[in-house]
């Protein structure tokens, strides 16, 4: 069914309440075909649940939703199981489904928000897992040629927080389904993340105590959107080459980094953000969070721009601070 003039403030994670001329609900691949070939004339968009998007304005075309869902496993041997799941999947489900039948590789990206279609579009990650180390291939409609194509693993160009689909293909393809290659016993549990590491001590390495942990901790350090309008994290964190690093540590020599490659470090953004007296910070209706100074929020009424200006602020303060650019890990639509 096609809606017309629809508020997306139920469909989108910071809560911004801006229009869309039509909404489409699609429930499998035939249908989408069929509606972009008949019903829907002039611009569209897809959507997933919202969770990594800041709407900005309203929309004067046809936003589409994937809801097409479905768990099938399709080839198994004794160590593996290799599943396809429907864009339409709620992520969390996918996980929660994944610990019910013991297969690993995604407990530490328990309660990550947002579809499974969403999910290779930004290579989501979380505690030291990414979805690249289990993504197989997607299936996915290119929009030019309305016809279905695979994308193996290889030809997705995965990295930190990104991809082929939120680059090159950026409003290109609208993935329909996902295929991921999980394992069976014995598992190789991650706790390679020092706050996981630490919640494990005593406790038997099992996919589902690792699943509950991260998800104690998110629960502990995200606002949940549900009572805090936002978007996760609003910024990457920055990936240096050593030598800028250097610069930074002399400066800052408390500054917390990771190793990234050989000549490369992430810092953590949070951290900065704090550093330059803007964790709290809030304008208006738009904020940073209190807890987490990575995550901007709607305190409820704040529109979309303005949370935008307040994201522009952060990152020019960022830039004459430090001297580092940070990008947005959140889509602007
Ligand atoms: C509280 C909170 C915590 C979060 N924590 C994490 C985290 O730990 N790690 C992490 O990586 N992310 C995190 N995120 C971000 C977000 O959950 C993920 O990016 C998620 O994959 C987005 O899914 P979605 O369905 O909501 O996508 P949306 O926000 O709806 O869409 C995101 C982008 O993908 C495009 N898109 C959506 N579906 C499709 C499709 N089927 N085909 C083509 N394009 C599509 C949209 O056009 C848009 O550009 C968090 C977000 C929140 C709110």
């Amino acid at each position: 069914m096609i809606k017309e003039n629809v508020s997306l403030k139920n469909h989108n994670t910071f809560g911004i309440d801006v229009k869309t001329k039509f909404l489409v609900e699609i429930f499998s691949e035939d249908e989408l075909l069929k509606k972009l070939k008949s019903r829907i004339k002039g611009p569209f968009r897809v959507l997933g649940s919202g969770s990594n998007i800041l709407l900005t304005k309203n929309y004067d075309g046809h936003t589409i939703i994937m809801k097409n869902k479905g768990i099938e496993v399709q080839e198994q041997t004794k160590k593996e199981v290799l599943i396809k799941v429907g864009a339409g999947e709620v992520w969390h489900d996918l996980v929660l489904w994944a610990l019910k039948n013991d297969y690993s590789g995604i407990e530490n990206l328990a309660l990550i928000p947002g579809s499974v279609g969403a999910a290779p579009i930004q290579n989501i990650g979380a505690y030291g897992v990414e979805l690249s180390s289990v993504f197989k291939s997607c299936r996915a409609l290119e929009i030019s040629s309305l016809k279905f194509k695979n994308y193996e693993k290889e030809s997705c160009k995965f990295k930190y927080r990104s991809s082929i689909f939120k680059e090159e293909l950026k409003g290109k393809v609208i993935i329909t389904s996902v295929c991921f290659l999980l394992r069976k016993k014995p598992h190789k549990i991650n706790v390679s993340y020092g706050e996981l590491q630490k919640l494990m001590i005593g406790k038997e390495n099992t996919i589902q105590n690792v699943a509950a942990e991260v998800i104690s901790i998110r629960k502990s350090k995200l606002p949940d959107p549900e009572k805090i309008g936002n978007g996760g994290s609003f910024f990457k964190n920055p990936i240096v080459t050593q030598k800028k690093l250097l610069a930074l540590k002399k400066e800052f020599p408390e500054i917390p980094y990771y190793k990234e490659s050989k000549n490369h470090f992430k810092l953590p953004a949070g951290w900065l953000i704090e550093k330059i007296g803007y964790k709290g910070k809030r304008k208006g209706d738009a904020g940073i969070h209190k807890k987490q100074a990575l995550v901007l929020v709607n305190y409820g009424g704040a529109k979309g721009l303005e949370i935008l200006a307040l994201a522009e602020e952060v990152k020019e303060k960022i830039f004459n601070f430090y001297g580092l650019r940070l990008d947005f890990e959140v889509n602007l639509l």
